[in-house]
């Protein structure tokens, strides 16, 4: 955090709190703004967390749920109240206020102090206070080093602990990417002793599948998988009527796009998603190539290197064929034999 006593003189008297995360968050996107919640009202602060769009069932165990206000569920005009009475905002797992939806601009009007927490590349330049770190693997990870500079580890129940937990897990790919640090271990360890249950958060997260997710990762596999073996990439293409079919509900395509970057020698995945208004696409890159770049220069996108996400105005057939067809701009980058880590 650049101006530490600023920050910490900032939230030394009790203030009118909102934090807000990405479109769609995810567990760290979650975990990182009720755990910093938890903390803030500890701290005798009036915090609401306000999400712009609903997020997955297997998230919702987590301690302060059932007080977030979702945006775009009617809650508007109650959001926007919030956001202009507020002293202060947090901006937690997003670079770019264009990922929070209609939210982003109620945000760029507010007159308040702005604090960004986040571990995106490339974060666009609206915060009075900023703590961003590429090296860090989750944002939930900078919250745990936020508390710990202010000297209120002390403050860390077993609720916030799990919330960072599941963050700093999922952002990690259940401790199994690039990004798992000895920091991590390190930060996860000091969870742990604040009453973090490993297994018990793995098991909510990982472990809780409908019957229908599961026959859609069925289906997904057998009959929307593409391989192309000459340029080491891998690509789901899903449909409108794919989703409908399998009752697909948000969080259902969550990980998807990782059974096709486990492939033996795939380099590069894709998942594209029609739905409906458009077609979100998550990218993944394992080794050199930059799935941010890729991401960013054509899909309006962005986020880290080995994994990054955007969209297309496209219809799914029209975005399939883009993103072959862009494929062939980098194909002595892909077709190389694989050198994963280098
Ligand atoms: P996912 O594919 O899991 O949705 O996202 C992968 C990573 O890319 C996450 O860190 C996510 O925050 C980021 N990301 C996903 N979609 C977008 C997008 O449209 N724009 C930007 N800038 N980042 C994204
Ligand atoms: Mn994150």
């Amino acid at each position: 955090m650049q101006n530490l006593e600023a920050f910490k003189t900032l939230i030394s008297t009790p203030k009118k709190v909102v934090i807000t995360t990405h479109h769609k968050p995810d567990a760290d996107a979650l975990g990182s703004s009720l755990g910093l919640a938890e903390y803030l009202k500890m701290k005798g602060h009036d915090v609401t967390v306000i999400t712009p769009t609903d997020y997955a069932d297997f998230l919702t165990w987590m301690k302060g749920n059932d007080q977030v206000i979702v945006y775009d569920e009617g809650n508007e005009e109650e959001s926007c109240q919030l956001i202009k009475e507020a002293d202060i905002i947090f901006c937690l797992d997003f670079s770019s206020l264009q990922r929070i939806n209609g939210l982003g601009d109620k945000v760029t009007e507010a007159q308040c102090v702005k604090v960004l927490i986040d571990h995106h590349l490339e974060p666009e330049d609206f915060a009075d206070f900023q703590m961003w770190s590429t090296d860090a693997a989750a944002t939930a990870e900078l919250i745990y080093d936020l508390i710990h500079m202010l000297g209120d580890e002390s403050l860390i129940s077993k609720d916030m602990a799990e919330a960072l937990y599941a963050g700093i897990m999922t952002d990690t790919g259940g401790f199994k990417h690039s990004n798992t640090t000895r920091h991590v271990f390190r930060v996860c360890g000091e969870l742990v002793d604040k009453g973090a249950d490993a297994a018990k958060v793995s098991k909510l997260v990982y472990d809780t599948n409908s019957l229908d997710k599961l026959k859609f990762l069925g289906y997904a596999l057998s009959e929307r998988l593409t391989v192309m073996p000459e340029l080491n990439t891998a690509y789901f293409a899903i449909s409108t009527e794919d989703l409908e079919q399998f009752r697909s509900r948000t969080g259902d395509t969550e990980g998807l796009v990782n059974y096709a970057l486990s492939i033996e020698g795939i380099k590069f995945a894709a998942l594209m998603i029609d739905r409906t208004d458009v077609v979100k696409i998550s990218f993944r890159s394992v080794g050199g190539f930059s799935a941010n770049e890729f991401a960013r220069k054509h899909f309006e996108g962005g986020g880290h290197k080995n994994a990054a996400g955007g969209k297309s105005d496209l219809s799914l057939e029209e975005t399939v064929d883009k993103f072959k067809q862009l494929l062939n701009e980098y194909k002595n980058e892909l077709s190389n034999p694989i050198n994963t880590y280098a």
